[in-house]
């Protein structure tokens, strides 16, 4: 595998576990965070980790930004920071730009702005679980954000036999079903309609303190 260099701006989460992994494959991973405590706990293992606001041109130009094979701007929360920094990178002459998105209209500006590829973690995560679904593995839960998640559990008792529509759980709680497998069957973006089967496994999207309520209660 050809050794690539990586810079990624941003450190939640997701920007933390994408620089780990880059740098465990070994590959040249620079980290670059507005977040001092961030950037030392990250030093020791990544290439390197420097500490500054990505939305200051003079520090990506001193960084050397447009000598890596791939910049990733992995700020989310923040939209101004995030579409001013994929904007200087875009000026700058950034050989290839990933950006993440926080929803369909962030990821709109960025198209336009000309990143290269615009991710979108919580969307494609869903659509990995239903990949996984569908080839029997078995899946648990996977954290979003501190307080989001995808998880996969049996519909709890008193699911059984009523409708998603019924159940109110996009109306009610803001959790979206994504998938459920029922016996062998894949169903994929399961409708209102879609009545619940005893043993059904339902892969829901939602706030993490809500879905544990939800499944407790209806258990
Ligand atoms: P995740 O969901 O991946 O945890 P997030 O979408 O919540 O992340 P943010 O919290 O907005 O993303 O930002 C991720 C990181 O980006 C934070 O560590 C923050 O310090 C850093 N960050 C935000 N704005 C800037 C900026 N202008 N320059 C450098 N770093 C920044």
């Amino acid at each position: 595998m050809k050794k690539k260099s990586f810079a990624v701006i941003g450190a939640g989460r997701f920007g933390e576990n994408l620089a780990l992994s880059l740098s465990e494959m070994g590959h040249d991973v620079l980290v670059f965070d507005a977040d001092e405590k961030k950037v030392q706990e990250l030093s020791y293992q990544v290439t390197h980790a420097v500490q500054g606001d990505s939305t200051n041109e003079e520090t990506l130009k001193t960084l050397g930004i447009t000598n890596f094979d791939v910049v990733v701007v992995a700020i989310g929360v923040d939209l101004q920071a995030s579409i001013l920094t994929s904007l200087i990178l875009k000026d700058l002459g950034v050989k290839y730009i990933i950006a993440k998105a926080q929803n369909a209209l962030h990821g709109k500006v960025l198209e336009k702005i000309g990143v290269d590829r615009v991710v979108f973690p919580e969307k494609d995560m869903g659509i990995r679980i239903a990949r996984q679904l569908a080839a029997y593995n078995v899946l648990d839960c996977i954290d979003l954000s501190p307080d989001y998640s995808v998880t996969e559990f049996i519909a709890p008792k008193k699911m059984e036999g009523k409708s998603l529509g019924e159940l109110g759980l996009r109306a009610r709680y803001g959790i979206n079903v994504i998938a459920i497998r029922s016996g062998e069957k894949i169903n994929i973006s399961p409708l209102a309609d879609y009545m619940i089967s005893k043993g059904d496994l339902l892969i829901a999207l939602g706030e993490n303190k809500v879905m544990e309520k939800l499944i407790r209660e209806q258990n």
